[in-house]
């Protein structure tokens, strides 16, 4: 692999839990934090399930990690009875807590301009059933702590048949997921919407702790 890595490549965390909203998660945002930092990120945006840091609560932690530049956002069960976990990243606003149509929930996050992201998709059969409805996410997570290869071969599919960017991220529960899975971005972000762009327009490579660089879309040559 090659590591000149570029001054300005920003090291990004898209998918994170920490234990003060999420049940399943094990680590305490200092920690994790702490662990971000030791390992390069720049930035990270806290994803709990179903729950949004408040305002107030990121600028505290933002003051004691200087550092890493702390986004917020939200992972959200989308519909009644399917599977499907869908990120926003850069809200902290609850009232997408309370929305439950996947398609009013993309509809608004694009007004608003925040990125949306199909986790893990293939993780549970009907993960990705927004898909074949036609309710596109901007991008769908490609490798994960809950992607094995197999399922990230079905998200290769998927996003070449649906025409989407692929990510990666850690969906950390843990310390040891922090650097598992990321993404590098070749542009800085200077607000946390600053993020849909980078992916739209494909401007950041897909990285695992194996090392190995992934296409941002299936179509594009891995250098
Ligand atoms: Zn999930
Ligand atoms: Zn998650």
């Amino acid at each position: 692999m090659c590591s000149h890595k570029k001054a300005t490549d920003m090291k990004i965390q898209l998918h994170l839990h920490t234990s003060v909203y999420s049940a399943c998660a094990k680590a305490t945002p200092d920690r994790l934090m702490k662990k971000l930092i030791e390992t390069g990120f720049d930035a990270v945006f806290i994803t709990e399930h179903n729950a949004v840091w408040r305002e107030w609560e990121i600028e505290r932690l933002q003051q004691r990690y200087p550092d890493i530049k702390i986004y917020p956002g939200v992972e959200i069960t989308v519909g009644q009875e399917s599977f499907q976990h869908l990120l926003v990243l850069g809200t902290v606003d609850p009232a997408f807590l309370e929305m439950s149509d996947e398609q009013e929930i993309l509809e608004e996050a694009r007004a608003r301009g925040h990125l949306t992201i199909l986790a893990h998709p293939f993780r549970w059969p009907d993960g990705h059933d927004m898909l074949d409805r036609g309710n596109y996410p901007d991008a769908i997570e490609y490798r994960t702590s809950n992607h094995g290869t197999e399922e990230g071969l079905q998200t290769l599919q998927a996003a070449e048949r649906f025409n989407l960017p692929v990510v990666n991220a850690g969906d950390v529960h843990d310390l040891d997921m922090v650097d598992s899975f990321w993404i590098e971005a070749e542009w800085e972000i200077f607000s946390p919407d600053d993020i849909r762009e980078i992916i739209l327009e494909g401007a950041y490579t897909n990285f695992m702790l194996e090392g190995a660089s992934l296409p941002a879309r299936p179509h594009e040559e891995v250098e």
